[in-house]
């Protein structure tokens, strides 16, 4: 499997590092414990199916990515870079 890592081209997949659902990526409000901060550090979700994931290019560029793909059949349909937003 390749991912196209949108500055370094098409590359195998064991360059890169999943770290989650894309969603984590977002940073609760506010500096002070909450329920929004347990969930964002502590509970994933598992999808089967069609979801968005962060992923680092390790062993390339060293971005962060939001890699969108089928969790059940692998298919990806987009690699975004996470600084463009999205997540
Ligand atoms: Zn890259």
């Amino acid at each position: 499997m390749r991912l196209d890592c949108p500055l370094c081209g098409p590359r195998d997949l064991r360059e890169f590092t999943p770290r989650g659902a894309a969603v984590h990526a977002r940073r609760p409000e506010g500096e002070t414990w909450s329920e929004a901060w347990h969930h964002h550090l502590h509970l994933r979700d598992n999808p089967a199916g069609r979801s968005e994931e962060l992923w680092y290019h390790g062993s390339g560029c060293t971005a962060w990515l939001i890699v969108e793909r089928d969790t059940a059949t692998h298919e990806v349909f987009s690699v975004r870079l996470a600084a463009e937003g999205g997540a």
